[in-house]
């Protein structure tokens, strides 16, 4: 039997993987079992953030291996306390829980919402409002804020105390807000799972304003855009707006598993002993991971990030097969003529690796790509949209 037949049958069936399998790699190469070699415009759903076998990464990473590779919160650990430090330094935000996944990142912001909500406002006020065709986890709760009906139908009844406006309406949030005992919004400033969809900078200012008014938290769910993926550290500094909460996790930890979420001024002590916790959160090897990933973040990599998305959008605009590109920094999405799954198909045959979002192409390539390799890879994608 190949890896393909035991996973088959013995990994639980919810995952439609394409028919591959990744063994290796380098940068933004990846290989599979027969050694054939794949540029790698997914990083793994924007979790590989320098690509694969980056040597500062692994320097980070097989260093604190050395050292201790778990503490439990019991005690405290040098690299959990420096990289809060940092993520802090680097947002102005004032305090990070630490998870290990984007469903539980926006878990604890969301119970962050409901005690902010609850000691401030009353008990009353823990409705939450999200977007329509969000995406913020899996989890029972985190399935209650994804605004996609077709994610919750077979999983009621869910968390109570979602509600969902239609994106870049402001009239809707009002409304739901006249309605509701409101204790917070959150968004995507670009949808991902939902189609690589930009909130309108005019929307998101609007909605910073009111929040403010009306002291609804904003918490802005940056798992996938964040980490330097927009151009800017965090989405929402594209848009000049100051989340109370963001949540964060996919790129944070360049391929190890950690989700942080960042607590502003606001809700700095919503959180007292024993109201939350994680026993994997903050462990010293992703902490270790993310310090190296954040490190390198600078106005440098910021920049680079910006100059291959100008080149994707320049080299995809008008180009024959392609309908419309939307996205910000590198996290990009393509509606094609021909079938998304068709395109991807084809483009894994010819040695590139892109990832669907409903019915677009979309791609999240390695920071760091090599233009040499992004401009073959978008050549390849052309001549295939081509078709
Ligand atoms: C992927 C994603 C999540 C869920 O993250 P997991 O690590 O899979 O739990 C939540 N929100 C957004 C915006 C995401 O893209």
């Amino acid at each position: 039997m190949t890896v393909k037949d035991f996973d088959k049958e013995y990994v639980a069936n919810t995952y439609a993987r394409f028919p591959l399998t990744l063994v290796s790699g380098y940068g933004s190469v990846v290989c599979d079992e027969n050694g054939k070699e794949y540029i790698d415009l997914g990083t793994g759903i924007a979790v590989n953030t320098f690509g694969i076998g980056d040597a500062e990464w692994i320097g980070a990473v097989t260093e604190q291996l050395g050292k201790i590779q778990h503490t439990s919160n019991l005690y405290f650990s040098e690299p959990c306390a420096l990289l809060a430090k940092m993520l802090c330094e680097k947002t102005g935000m004032k305090k990070v829980f630490f998870s290990n996944s984007g469903a539980e990142a926006n878990e604890c912001a969301i119970k962050a919402a409901r005690k902010y909500g609850c000691d401030k406002k009353g008990p009353e006020y823990t409705t939450i409002i999200t977007l329509k065709n969000s995406f913020h986890g899996r989890t029972i709760t985190t399935l209650a804020a994804t605004g996609q009906d077709t994610f919750h139908n077979d999983f009621l009844p869910l968390t109570e105390g979602f509600v969902y406006a239609e994106a870049n309406n402001m009239e809707d949030v009002k409304r739901l807000c006249a309605e509701n005992n409101v204790c917070a919004v959150m968004f995507e400033v670009v949808q991902g799972e939902g189609g690589v969809n930009p909130l309108s900078a005019e929307y998101l200012t609007e909605l910073a304003a009111f929040a403010e008014q009306n002291d609804i938290l904003l918490v802005a769910d940056e798992v996938q855009i964040g980490n330097g993926r927009s151009g800017e550290l965090y989405g929402y500094m594209n848009y000049g707006i100051t989340p109370d909460i963001v949540s964060t996790a996919k790129g944070l930890g360049g391929g190890l598993p950690i989700g942080a979420t960042l607590l502003g001024e606001k809700v700095k002590d919503t959180y007292t002993p024993g109201l939350h916790g994680s026993t994997f959160g903050g462990n010293p090897i992703s902490c270790a991971a993310a310090i190296s990933i954040l490190s390198r973040l600078d106005k440098n990599t910021l920049e680079g990030v910006k100059e291959r998305s100008k080149y994707i959008f320049e080299a995809l605009d008008g180009a024959e097969g392609v309908k419309s590109v939307t996205g910000l920094g590198l996290m990009i999405g393509v509606e094609t003529e021909r079938p998304a799954g068709d395109v991807i198909a084809e483009c894994m045959e010819r040695g590139v690796l892109v990832i669907k979002a409903k019915q677009k192409v979309r791609m999240l390539p390695a920071l760091n790509i090599p233009m040499e390799q992004l401009k073959t890879a978008i050549n390849i994608f052309k001549e295939v949209c081509a078709k």
